[in-house]
């Protein structure tokens, strides 16, 4: 397959199976995931291998897997028109993300937050996993040269890092490029954040000052995309809030972290802004702020909850999907990734450069 000269507009994300997806995952990424397959060609992966950068169990792990792909179908991911599959099914993703752990310094990783957060105090315990995923992001996008990227804002700087990698493999290999017919000698676009959902960091129910994770430990922190009723407006109950009734401006949030991120969840459910939420309920009590964001919630995530229940049923189906999506993954990557070897000078038959097989050597005459 001949490559593009340059990367068509082309759209990759991808969440991790590391436990329940919730409602930072579905306000902050997936309804723009879904907004996007109006006007692009678009690529969601489940990335599995992101997810044992921490320990998973290994009999959990398929389910979840299972589950976050129930979650892109029920949220309006259509895997006829995109492509839906787990990464580890397309192994370029790992073999490009080795080549660049060669291209990317350990100076850039060693300011990812995202790594300082997640290891802790403990970093000498941290797996090598969790320091090397920006690179395996890196990979999982520009396997398919993917010009944009759907994500929440927590995300920012591992995009920021996926473009220096691009950037430094287009330099360091310019000239290879450039022989390979890519006059431009820019072979990785380097890719756009789409930081665009309704609600692009929505923060623990728990604490407003740490973003909601499929990884904190307490689940009372998150509304999962798989609770019911009854529990969505249990954990919105027993939200943390402060003391104080409601602001009549967006000003009167500063300083209450707590009660802002409750404002822009009810503001991202309504499709309002925030100013004109608390223009309706300015002095009111949380009780009855609380009550109606339960209400709104419940009514917004039943469709959601109630199709992923239905498609999870049948897990044979959603097996089907990921093979099938995994396949037409790997027609695209398949060509990038050996285009990428040969730029990089790796030795296979057929390659430019590579010498034909000799018949003595192989035993036979060479096919003429
Ligand atoms: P983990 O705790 O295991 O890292 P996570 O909740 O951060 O899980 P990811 O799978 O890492 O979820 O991220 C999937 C997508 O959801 C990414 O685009 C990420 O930016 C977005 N996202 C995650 N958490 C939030 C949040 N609290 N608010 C908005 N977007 C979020
Ligand atoms: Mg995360």
């Amino acid at each position: 397959m001949k490559l593009p000269q340059t990367p068509q507009p082309r759209v990759f994300s991808g969440m991790q199976p590391s436990g329940n997806l919730h409602l930072g995952n579905y306000l902050g990424a997936m309804v723009q995931w879904v907004e996007m397959q109006k006007s692009h060609e678009c690529i969601y992966c489940v990335v599995d291998m992101h997810a044992i950068t921490v320990w998973q169990e290994p009999k959990e792990l398929k389910d979840a897997i299972r589950q976050v792909v129930a979650a892109y179908i029920a949220a309006g991911v259509d895997p006829k028109t995109s492509i839906l599959f787990n990464q580890s099914q397309v192994p370029e993703h790992a073999e490009l993300a080795w080549i660049f752990n060669c291209v990317a310094r350990l100076g850039w990783l060693s300011r990812m937050t995202q790594f300082k957060e997640k290891a802790g105090r403990d970093r000498e315990n941290a797996s090598v996993g969790l320091y090397a995923y920006p690179v395996l992001m890196a990979a999982d996008i520009l396997a398919y040269r993917a010009t944009h990227v759907p994500v929440g804002d927590d995300q920012k700087q591992h995009l920021e890092l996926c473009r220096d990698i691009a950037q430094k493999f287009n330099g360091d290999f310019a000239e290879a490029i450039r022989a390979a017919g890519f006059a431009s000698g820019a072979f990785f676009p380097l890719c756009e954040p789409v930081i665009m959902g309704p609600a692009t960091r929505v923060m623990s129910l728990r604490d407003g000052t740490r973003k909601m994770s499929k990884s904190e430990p307490s689940d009372m922190s998150r509304i999962n995309l798989s609770d019911d009723a009854d529990a969505i407006a249990r954990k919105i109950q027993k939200a943390k809030t402060d003391a104080e009734p409601l602001p009549s401006e967006e000003a009167g949030l500063a300083g209450r972290p707590e009660a802002d991120n409750l404002v822009g969840i009810f503001a991202a459910f309504a499709a309002k802004s925030k100013a004109a939420v608390l223009d309706d309920f300015a002095g009111a009590q949380f009780s009855t702020f609380k009550k109606a964001l339960a209400e709104l919630a419940i009514a917004r995530l039943a469709p959601v909850t109630g199709e992923m229940k239905r498609l999870l049923a049948d897990p044979a189906v959603i097996d089907r999907t990921l093979a099938s999506g995994a396949e037409r993954a790997r027609a695209i990557a398949g060509p990038i990734v050996t285009q990428v070897k040969d730029i990089v000078g790796f030795l296979r038959p057929g390659a430019p450069g590579a010498r034909p097989a000799e018949g003595h050597l192989r035993g036979k005459t060479p096919a003429r």
